[in-house]
């Protein structure tokens, strides 16, 4: 995905880790602090390309908990992944 290789990316990243404090906002449901490393788009880029820049619709997560967000085959959500979009709506 070409978008990660962009200036704009690593800045809107940036923002976002910033406003999670760094830390992972899946382990943040269970009491635990893990640092985040990866910001993930909670409606997915390829369905939603319009949401690409919100920031509402992106997520700080560790490694572990981004890869349970996707199946690993096809990158497709899992029901966790999915379990955010039901929990995230856009905002009117
Ligand atoms: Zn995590
Ligand atoms: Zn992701």
């Amino acid at each position: 995905m070409r978008l990660y290789k962009t200036k704009r990316w690593e800045r809107k990243r940036a923002a976002v880790l910033r406003r999670d404090e760094y830390l992972c906002r899946e382990c943040k449901r269970y009491g635990k602090t893990t640092q985040a490393t990866t910001v993930h788009h909670i409606y997915p880029l390829e369905q939603y390309p319009e949401w690409k820049w919100a920031t509402w619709n992106m997520l700080s997560l560790c490694d572990a908990c981004h890869n349970k967000m996707h199946d690993r085959d096809n990158g497709a959500l899992t029901a966790l992944g999915q379990s955010w979009v039901d929990r995230i709506s856009p905002p009117p």
